[in-house]
Parts: C-alpha cells; sequence; structure tokens
C-alpha cells in the first residue's frame, strides 16, 4: 500500500503539484535566508557563520555556512502529525486552506528532536478543506 502523505495547503498559494512544490514551499526555519539562487539557505547550526560557539568547524554544513533547501511541499505522515504540526507553527489553518493527501515522495529532515517532512506528490488521493479534514480524521 503506497504511503499517504498530509499537507496544508493555503489558499492563495498556486495550484498543488510536483512542479510548484519547489516554489511553494515554505522555510525550512521561520528566519532562514535563502540563497540568490533559492537552492540553499544559510545553516541554522553555525548561523552561516561557518564555525560553531565553541570556535569548531560547523559539522553540519561542513564549514560552507549553508545548506541545501529542502525540496517539496513541507508535510506530515499522519492527520494527527499534520495537526500538531500545524499547531506548532503557530499559523492556524484559516478558512480556504485545504488539506491534501498526496501519494508521492517524502524526505525527512531533522530539525531540534523533531523530524520536518517535505514532498514531492506523484498523485493526489483526496483534497478536503481544513474543517473537513479535521471533522473527519480526529472528531472522537
Ligand atoms: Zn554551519
Amino acid at each position: 500500500m503506497a504511503v499517504i502523505h498530509y499537507c496544508l495547503h493555503r489558499d492563495g498559494e498556486p495550484e498543488f503539484g510536483a512542479d510548484t512544490a519547489r516554489t511553494t514551499r515554505p522555510l525550512p526555519y521561520p528566519t532562514a535566508t535563502i540563497s540568490e539562487d533559492g537552492t540553499q539557505y544559510q545553516c541554522h547550526q553555525c548561523g552561516g557563520r561557518k564555525w560553531d560557539a565553541c570556535g569548531d568547524e560547523c559539522y553540519l554544513c561542513e564549514v560552507t555556512g549553508w545548506l541545501d533547501m529542502p525540496v517539496g511541499y513541507e508535510c506530515s505522515p499522519s492527520p494527527q502529525d499534520l495537526v500538531a504540526f500545524v499547531a506548532e507553527r503557530g499559523r492556524p489553518a484559516a478558512d480556504g486552506d485545504r488539506v491534501i493527501a498526496f501519494e508521492g515522495t517524502a524526505t525527512s529532515y531533522r530539525d531540534g528532536t523533531r523530524l520536518l517532512y517535505y514532498g514531492i506528490p506523484t498523485h493526489v488521493v483526496e483534497s478536503l478543506p481544513w474543517k473537513g479534514f479535521i471533522a473527519r480524521h480526529l472528531a472522537s
């Protein structure tokens, strides 16, 4: 059975699809600086300084100060995880926002103690308004 990923697609964003996954993805970290060509962001471990607080070479970016941009939509591996993720980001879902359940590939990135997922869709399984998604998956 194919793995399903869940993505909150904000109202007004370009149409959901593999082609736009690159351009609509949010920053990996709210304060991250993106390189001019959009393929990298400033290392969050060393702040782009290439050296950590102890004066050692930054292991995360391998002393370049930059990390590759994640590719794909931010997504979650289950409905419950998506709800927790949205709550954690501090920007609640609005009217018009939809949850898109899709099949495709997802890559995980570690951010401190949690994992962030970035997925590229190959097939949309379902698109639901946020409220309908909550009612279906989380109503007790
Ligand atoms: Zn670094």
